[in-house]
């Protein structure tokens, strides 16, 4: 009776999802649970000019509410109680069953905690690092293909990011590819998806893969599954978002320090191109407060777009290490240059359609792609993230093999100009 009661009177007032844990006060009086994915903390990457990059037709949920917003306090919201979906909230409200999941809990400082891993070691000690994204295969028999990579690329590369599930389709756990790529000596960024765990088997996962001797991780919300229906469903709201896997992996840093030897590097992901840029930059901040150490964003193909964000970024904090790693598509084929167009919250520049349009555009796109790496290094780049978009192996190599040097010399350059 209170049920249904509520449910008319919040569903006419606040298009009201019923998730029995309301936390409209803390959000302006907007349902977030009106986020296709079901975030309570923040925008996903996706959002472009406010629009949803789930449902493109409807204003992104997150914005609206960060838009309105004035105080900052980074506070988090643990992933909901499903046994709570479709009670009434007043009810639990009065006899605490919300507690846990309505009211937001404080992030842990752990800033007296070095992460140990190799990557880390260099970013700390701002050497420009490069890293690639090498997809997980379907099954076993596909990490033949990784194996061949891995033999080219080792020694060009200080870290491979080893994908779960990307763009939606099942594949291997990261952890799997990761071990083909510590056999090469080299160390693996392992990936994990709120979209994909609840808080236990997260944390389960996730320290089997410390006990393997990964170090570093990213933690990502997860883009939206490819099958599903785009529509607001409490069936497929996502269990957990970046911002709860990366404060549960922080409050545990000590105990890992402990039982591990090390401290896990975390990182997460950030769109520079979201729009408006100012929610962009703060979902950030509120991600380094959660325990994030480093950054790797979405492509990047237009420099002085990063170049604003990652000014806005570090106001208040230029004497911190940078810790940020743009991506960059290296383009060899049209086919792939449409699947990057297509990806949610991807902006693509003029400057790289013009050269798709040329007959022949691999060379192109690859001194395109220096040119990147070069003003993204120029501008605060803690190294770049090169990501695969059908080029073929021996221009990949020529990238890795000298985008380091080019770099180095812009960054040079930049500090030359600056003094
Ligand atoms: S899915 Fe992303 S873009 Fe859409 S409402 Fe949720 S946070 Fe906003």
């Amino acid at each position: 009776m209170i049920f249904t009661l509520e449910k008319w009177i919040k569903e006419a007032a606040f298009d009201c999802q019923t998730c029995g844990q309301c936390i409209l006060t803390h959000t302006k009086l907007i349902c977030p649970m009106n986020c296709p994915k079901g975030l309570r903390n923040g925008p996903c990457g996706g959002t472009l000019d406010g629009k949803c990059e789930v449902i493109p037709e409807i204003d992104c949920v997150w914005t609206r509410i960060e838009t309105k917003k004035t105080d900052k306090k980074f506070k988090v919201h643990l992933p909901i109680d499903h046994e709570l979906l479709n009670t009434a909230s007043y009810v639990n409200l009065v006899n605490g069953k919300d507690r846990a999941t309505r009211l937001p809990v404080d992030f842990v400082d752990t800033r007296h905690i070095v992460p140990r891993s190799s990557l880390s070691r260099k970013m700390l000690a701002q050497e420009f690092v490069v890293t690639l994204e090498i997809a997980s295969p379907r099954e076993r028999q596909g990490l033949s293909r990784v194996e061949k990579i891995m033999s080219r690329v080792a020694p060009r590369v200080d870290a491979v990011n080893t994908t779960t599930n990307a763009g939606g389709v099942p594949s291997l756990h990261s952890t799997e590819t990761a071990e083909v790529v510590k056999a090469h000596g080299v160390e693996a960024i392992i990936q994990f998806c709120g979209r994909d765990h609840d808080e236990m088997d997260f944390l389960a996962e996730f320290e089997r893969a410390m006990g393997m001797g990964h170090r570093n991780f990213l933690l990502l919300t997860g883009d939206w599954l490819p099958d599903e229906k785009r529509e607001v469903n409490q069936n497929t709201w996502f269990p957990m978002d970046s911002s709860q896997m990366i404060h549960f992996a922080n409050e545990r840093l000590e105990n890992y320090e402990r039982r591990f030897g090390f401290a896990p590097f975390l990182g997460v992901a950030a769109n520079p191109f979201s729009t408006p840029m100012n929610i962009s930059v703060e979902r950030l901040h509120f991600k380094r407060a959660a325990g994030a150490r480093f950054c790797q964003t979405q492509a990047i193909t237009h420099v002085p777009t990063y170049r604003e964000w990652y000014r806005q970024l570090r106001q208040g904090r230029e004497e911190e290490p940078k810790m940020t790693i743009p991506s960059i598509p290296l383009v060899g084929s049209r086919r792939a240059f449409g699947v990057l167009c297509r990806l949610p919250g991807v902006y693509v520049d003029e400057s790289l359609h013009r050269i798709m349009e040329q007959k022949s555009f691999q060379g192109a796109t690859l001194e395109w792609a220096f040119r990147i790496a070069e003003g993204l290094a120029e501008n605060g780049a803690a190294g770049i993230h090169a990501m695969n978009f059908g080029m073929p192996p021996a221009l990949i190599d020529d990238f890795l093999g000298e985008v380091k040097e080019r770099a180095n010399v812009a960054r040079c350059r930049a500090a030359s100009a600056s003094s």
